[in-house]
């Protein structure tokens, strides 16, 4: 008997390697390897070979001889790979719940000693009433799950319209049909609640996967769920991979959200993950969401996903009001200072009711540059190719891209000139709060306040506690807890994200406008938005007036299918990083030149990427565009080995596809 493996070496992960002897399939098992002994992954099985040279033995398993990867997932690697036009060793390397890269790999007996026992007596809620809309939805994703339909069903419903309700019931008729179920959240340290319900309702059958597990603690749930003993798994995106053998239902929170995009190594979408999972194992994926990704809702309006709509809001709210605040006439009215006047009086008047307010600046620190006003020197990151921002409290001068830090002070570091501090950030913002409303306090939520551990969780439990009286950040503030004494939502630069130079900009602009619209206004009093901007007739901003999901949905898919533009189109991005700039372009012209010899391609760049340099990396990127992803899969299926020829000479290359 002979078992093929896939080797821990990263430059061989696209190899498959034979040995002589039997291990079982999914178990990591030590090889011999040149001069070395390695860890490996076995994929295959076979009683023949036709390999002429002589054919080593297997080693020693590892942990025991667990296995860690279930039938589906190992055909998944594959079934991924070739997608996303990577290695499968790569795709193995993702999905391992425990260490394989590493040379030296530790037995399972060291990984579960550390793991802590897990026996919480946890108490099962009764469900609450359903509307009909609810249980319109329920019965649809039951019969999808009892038929076995791989088809996708998107969930399309406000917040508090009851969707994890409707999430809820289908996990639970999945279990009843003897199935397991995977629950993707977008971040697991914002979803305690979302993880208690679940928790609450299924008891011990569920499992929660999060990357705040020890090595042993995620070893040994991981077993647990392959086992079959957890039958529901809660996670953020990396729960995808979870080895439920008998998948029913993948339940896709919040689909919209960015988080669930995977970057560095394979850069995979968990919604493409998801689907291909539930298609292969037969399970139907549940996504869920009050602004659907473009993608996600194009493919209702096809057919290809079923749209289940719960239009009812929570009895006893409103929509908040939203108005847009023309900056640029503001300005012209004497403007001081980061808010309009209107948000100030609606911040004063929601601060003398007793009220809180909360407010998104989505960025951070207390000046994007410092400047010379004599020399006009801008203090820069010596590794990338950024300003550094001004962090006033910490005194220090800071690189958002390295983490390199030095200390600012008073003067010009070059001809001790004055120095003038510009474009504002949340520090500066809280400060400006503290001098215009004197006696309350407020709550900063961005990267700097939220360091620690669970700080996140904290300032925003704080808050809803009314320990403080306005919350402000970035976009960090959007999601959470639900502040039903919030009745004022500001949005002070609606602009910076709108205008980012990304094709996904203006939908994500929307969607994260809509969360913070959304959150004003959920107690019994009727809450006010206010959206500052220097372009009050974006239609953007138009259409979030009116909270019109599927007016900006028309308008911006006809703007992507003009321009075939995902999902309208198929696009990939080809990064290519090295030290020698030199070098790093002429690969990225190279490719370009082979990549452009298909007519079926159109190619855009190479163009510097923002930063130019990061951490002393030059980045430099290709836009290829094609009529849909197949295309760009056999084209870049076809040039991948050549590419990685052409840039042999000094730099590293990557396949972002969309
Ligand atoms: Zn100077
Ligand atoms: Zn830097």
């Amino acid at each position: 008997m002979y078992s093929q493996v896939v080797v821990n070496v990263p430059a061989l992960y696209d190899r498959v390697f034979t040995y002589r002897g039997e291990a079982p399939l999914g178990s990591l098992v030590q090889v011999p390897f040149g001069s070395s002994t390695r860890a490996a992954l076995v994929v295959g099985h076979s009683s023949v070979t036709d390999i002429a040279e002589e054919i080593k033995c297997l080693g020693k398993p590892l942990y025991s001889g667990a296995v860690w990867l279930d039938h589906a997932l190992l055909a998944l690697s594959q079934e991924l790979a070739d997608f996303y036009l990577c290695t499968r060793g790569a795709i193995i390397d993702l999905m391992l719940p425990v260490p394989f890269r590493e040379k030296e790999v530790s037995s399972l007996k060291k990984v579960a000693r550390q793991a802590t026992s897990h026996d919480e007596t946890l108490m099962r809620s009764a469900p609450a009433q359903l509307t009909t809309e609810q249980t319109d939805a329920i019965e649809q994703v039951k019969r999808a799950i009892a038929d076995g339909q791989a088809k996708p069903h998107l969930l399309y419903g406000v917040t508090g319209s009851g969707k994890t309700e409707v999430y809820l019931h289908a996990i639970s008729f999945a279990l009843s049909q003897g199935k397991q179920a995977i629950y993707l959240v977008p971040e697991i340290a914002l979803t305690a609640q979302v993880i208690a319900n679940v928790v609450h309702r299924f008891g011990e059958a569920v499992a929660v996967l999060h990357s705040g597990l020890s090595p042993g603690e995620r070893a040994r749930t991981w077993q647990r769920v392959l086992s079959g003993e957890c039958r529901v798994v809660v996670g953020a995106r990396s729960a995808v991979f979870a080895p439920t053998a008998r998948l029913g239902l993948i339940v896709m929170d919040e689909e919209h959200e960015q988080t669930y995009r995977h970057e560095g190594g394979v850069n995979y979408h968990t919604r493409v993950v998801a689907q291909l999972r539930a298609r292969r194992q037969g399970g139907v994926l549940l996504m869920g969401s009050a602004t659907p990704s473009l993608e996600v809702y194009s493919s209702a309006a096809r057919g290809g996903t079923k749209l289940l709509r719960l239009t009812a809001r929570p009895p006893g709210t409103t929509l908040p009001e939203v108005k847009i605040i023309d900056m640029r006439q503001e300005l012209r009215q004497g403007l001081s200072g980061l808010l309009s006047s209107p948000l100030r009086q609606a911040v004063a008047a929601s601060l003398q009711n007793g009220e809180q307010a909360l407010l998104l600046f989505n960025r951070r620190g207390y000046a994007q540059l410092s400047l010379c006003r004599d020399c006009g020197h801008i203090a820069a990151c010596p590794h990338c190719d950024v300003s550094l921002r001004l962090h006033a409290a910490a005194r220090r001068l800071l690189c958002h891209y390295c983490g390199y830090s030095v200390r600012a002070s008073e003067e010009c570091s070059r001809c001790r000139g004055q120095l003038y501090n510009r474009g504002a950030g949340t520090e500066k913002l809280a400060e400006e709060l503290q001098a215009l409303f004197p006696g309350f306090l407020f709550t900063r939520l961005d990267a700097d306040t939220a360091a620690g551990k669970g700080a996140h969780q904290k300032l925003l439990t704080e808050f809803g506690r009314q320990d403080s009286h306005v919350l402000l950040g970035t976009k960090m503030i959007a999601k959470g807890l639900d502040f039903p004494r919030v009745t004022v939502a500001g949005v002070v630069d609606a602009d910076s994200g709108m205008y980012y130079p990304d094709f996904r900009a203006v939908e994500e602009s929307f969607a994260l406008l809509m969360q913070v619209a959304g959150r004003s206004g959920r107690g019994t009093t009727s809450g006010r938005v206010f959206v500052q901007t220097f372009n009050p007739n974006h239609y953007c901003l138009r259409l979030l007036e009116q909270h019109d999901y599927c007016g900006f949905y028309s308008i911006e898919s006809r703007l992507r299918r003009k321009l075939s533009y995902p999902p309208f189109g198929g696009l990939a991005t080809l990064c290519f990083r090295g030290k020698d700039q030199h070098k790093v372009l002429e690969a990225a012209e190279a490719t370009g030149v082979l990549c452009g010899a298909n007519p079926a391609v159109t190619v855009l760049g190479p163009v510097a990427e923002v930063p130019a340099r990061q951490k002393g990396i030059y980045r430099y990127q290709l836009t290829l565009k094609a009529p849909n992803r197949k295309v760009l899969q056999v084209v870049l299926g076809e040039l991948r080995a050549r590419i990685t020829e052409v840039c042999s000479s000094g730099a590293r290359w990557y396949i972002i596809l969309e």
